[in-house]
């Protein structure tokens, strides 16, 4: 059935597993015992070539890295972030973790941060941007630079759904003064679970190769001098959200993956999107023209549906094997933000309030085949016609 194909992952490159194994014989699976070259140090090495900056580090998700670059930055104490209102309940959770208040601003139905929104939010309390380039729809990163610079706040980006995305040419993760991934399995590059930490700036570096668990000299171990870590020796807490060695050997041989996988999901996308958007009743909007996208997903908006109509289109494509989620219509989806009851206060926000009743979500794994796509556009407007067209 076309729903089980939605769901699988690809399988873990060979040379993972006999790293693996050679790993398992020798038992040693934290990320300090060997004075150097382990897998986790190497991945960080890795990663940093793959995005073309100075410093990685490696952690448990990217929920810890996000946190953890807060506090690298500086920020808590009731400062206040803007993040968009369409993203992950664990990135509002990221925020409130690090003593922080998230300000939400409206998203629109492109999935984007509304900049109006954004601009009348940003007044002298806002201590940080994070942007949370949701399902790897990237919002205008120009002009969210601009705002940071013009306030001289910086901006974090949450690019755990990103890998392999660019913006202007250049790598999502490396515009804003941190970058944050997820090796999460349902992401381009699958540890299970796992996050990563980007930056070139060398204090934001030293403070969260400490804050991560780099306890006493164990900072030799990372990519730069003593002199940048003396002067937070001792400083700071330890938080020990760090990566261990198995996880590393999993992620480092997918590295080589992402060129492909990236490129294998947009030709995916662009081809059910191309399907999908022929029907009336349907708007898949287009990315920014800054943007090269690398999805594994898919999102359209229902157009003139009333709630009925959604809820039967959902009731039709399960009928016929494919469960599609409408955010809005789900119940407890984690991804809509009237269900983050852990906030004080949920401001109304109808902007993303309409965007999330009608917009659709649908897994693409970059090895689906084009009859697959074929079999989903067949469902997908299938039910479409079921439901529109009334006796
Ligand atoms: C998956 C995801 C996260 C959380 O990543 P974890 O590694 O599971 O903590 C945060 N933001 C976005 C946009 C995500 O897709």
């Amino acid at each position: 059935m076309i729903a089980n194909l939605l769901h699988t992952a690809e399988p873990i490159p060979t040379s993972a597993r006999a790293e693996l194994d050679t790993l398992m014989q020798s038992g040693d699976l934290f990320r300090y015992h060997a004075d150097k070259d382990a897998p986790v140090t190497l991945l960080e090495q890795e990663f940093a070539a793959l995005l073309g900056v100075k410093y990685a580090v490696a952690v448990s998700s990217c929920s810890a890295a996000l946190f953890i670059a807060m506090k690298a930055l500086g920020l808590g104490n009731g400062d206040k972030i803007l993040i968009p209102a369409f993203t992950f309940a664990a990135v509002p959770s990221a925020v409130v973790h690090a003593g922080c208040e998230p300000v939400l601003v409206e998203v629109g139905s492109n999935y984007r941060m509304d900049m109006d929104d954004m601009h009348q939010k940003l007044d002298g309390d806002i201590a940080a941007i994070l942007v949370s380039h949701m399902r790897g729809h990237t919002s205008d990163m120009d002009a969210l630079i601009a705002a940071c610079v013009e306030r001289n706040i910086p901006l974090i980006e949450d690019a755990a759904h990103s890998l392999g995305t660019t913006w202007n040419g250049e790598k999502i993760g490396t515009i804003g003064a941190v970058g944050c991934f997820s090796f999460q399995s349902y992401k381009l590059v699958n540890g299970g679970e796992g996050g990563i930490l980007i930056t070139n700036d060398e204090d934001i570096f030293a403070q969260a190769v400490i804050m991560s668990g780099a306890y006493e000299a164990n900072w030799s171990k990372h990519q730069t001098g003593a002199n940048s870590f003396a002067k937070y020796q001792n400083t700071l807490p330890l938080y020990n959200t760090r990566m261990n060695n198995l996880s590393a050997t999993v992620i480092r041989p997918q590295l080589a993956e992402v060129e492909r996988r990236a490129a294998d999901g947009l030709k995916n996308h662009d081809y059910l999107a191309g399907k999908l958007n022929a029907s009336r009743h349907i708007d898949v909007p287009a990315c920014l023209p800054a943007e090269h996208r690398a999805p594994d997903s898919l999102q359209f908006n229902l157009l003139d549906f009333t709630d009925q109509q959604a809820a039967n289109l959902v009731k039709n494509c399960a009928k016929h094997g494919l469960k599609l989620s409408i955010f809005g219509l789900d119940h407890d989806n984690a991804r809509v933000f009237w269900n983050w009851k852990f906030l004080d206060g949920i401001p109304d926000l109808p902007k993303t309030r309409a965007m999330l009743m009608r917009a659709c979500d649908l897994r693409l794994p970059a090895a689906l085949q084009q009859t697959h796509l074929d079999q989903l556009a067949d469902i997908i407007l299938g039910g479409i016609e079921a439901v529109t067209t009334k006796a």
